[in-house]
């Protein structure tokens, strides 16, 4: 068989772990960014009656819910588009963009499906490092634009570290990147975001003919089981991006739950809000045992362990904790469930305090 050349240098893929199985320890999984709470009755009921017309395909327009996200969000029908999850929609906005061996820019480290989806789709992924304070490095990142580059993806708030660009060195950078070169804001925690100085990408979007807008069902929804995320760009991108969809790729479960999930979004908002309280306590406590945290926008904290990250997470799972390692760089912690972030402050106290 003969296989692309390029396809054995993909980076794979690497999930959140399931928590380990342990008799006598109860065990949590910290390492996906999911949303704690079980899904409401009314978003259920919803995804129930969708079960039930199974034998027959979706509306692949996704019309319905297209419609409510256009009129929630004050942007027009043709302005949206979704996929099986908002990492199915960035392949689409690869695919729509680039050409063979055309860049990507991103900061590294972030959502580590970037420099995947640009290599599956044959374009070349450009990382850029984060600032020490790890934030994304916008000047860095505008500096590296040349002809090649057709997308930008900048992650607001980033993944794995919590920090959100500010509305000013934003909007500065905004200034730098030639209008046909697309930037992505990957806002798949928007909705976790409190700091009033992070700017809503709608706003940066209206003002804008090069800026797309990138959210998710999958976090603050509590939809990341049924695979739905969704754009808001301008006409042509959008147009673009649903020439990229796979056909019928987002199913009729997931259009059905994702609009009950707008019909009950003020309960949703207060489910956030209670894990956003809960981001700010688990901050506090690992501040006051001494650890440097970067203020997360998100839905997880970064510990910056270094070379313990791989110590640490593995010390973490014989607790009966799963999280999230990266490399030599740093652990990312979801938080959000009380009884795992109890077990994972102990667990912080605790390596503070054989560690330093
Ligand atoms: C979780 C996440 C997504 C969402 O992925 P889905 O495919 O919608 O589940 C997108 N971007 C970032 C940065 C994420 O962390």
């Amino acid at each position: 068989m003969r296989f692309r050349s390029t396809l054995a240098g993909i980076p794979s893929y690497v999930p959140g772990r399931p928590p380990a199985v342990r008799p006598g320890v109860e065990s949590f999984k910290s390492s996906s960014n999911e949303n704690p709470y079980a899904p409401l009755p009314h978003i259920v009921e919803a995804a129930e009656r969708a079960v039930r017309t199974m034998n027959r395909y979706p509306d692949m327009a996704v019309t319905a819910l297209h419609s409510a996200l256009a009129d929630r969000l004050g942007v027009a029908v043709s302005q949206v588009a979704s996929g099986t999850g908002s990492v199915g929609l960035l392949q689409q906005f690869v695919q729509a963009m680039c050409d063979q061996g055309d860049e990507v820019i991103h900061a590294w480290r972030s959502f580590e499906a970037y420099p995947i989806v640009a290599a599956v789709n044959g374009a070349r992924s450009v990382p850029v490092p984060l600032r020490a304070d790890a934030s994304h490095n916008l000047d860095a990142m505008a500096a590296a634009v040349n002809p090649r580059t057709r997308l930008v993806l900048v992650c607001q708030p980033n993944n794995p570290t919590g920090v959100a660009a500010r509305g000013e060195e934003l909007s500065a950078f905004l200034d730098r990147i030639p209008e046909d070169v697309l930037v992505v804001l990957d806002e798949a925690y928007v909705e976790f975001v409190t700091d009033p100085a992070v700017p809503d990408g709608l706003d940066i979007l209206r003002t804008r003919p090069n800026v797309a807008v990138l959210r998710t069902f999958s976090k603050a929804y509590g939809l990341a089981g049924l695979r739905i995320g969704y754009a808001i760009a301008p006409d042509e991108v959008a147009a673009a991006l649903r020439t990229c969809a796979v056909p019928f790729g987002v199913g009729t479960v997931a259009q059905a739950a994702a609009l009950a999930a707008l019909e009950v979004e003020d309960e949703l908002r207060a489910r956030v809000a209670r894990i956003v309280e809960a981001r700010t306590r688990v901050t506090a406590t690992l501040r006051s045992q001494g650890w440097a945290v970067p203020d997360s926008q998100a839905n997880f904290v970064w510990l910056a362990l270094g070379a313990q990250s791989q110590d640490f997470a593995a010390h973490c799972e014989v607790e009966g904790l799963t999280v999230r390692p990266y490399g030599t760089d740093g652990v990312r912690v979801t938080v959000g469930d009380e009884r795992a972030d109890e077990r994972f402050l102990a667990l912080a106290a605790e390596w503070r305090s054989t560690h330093t």
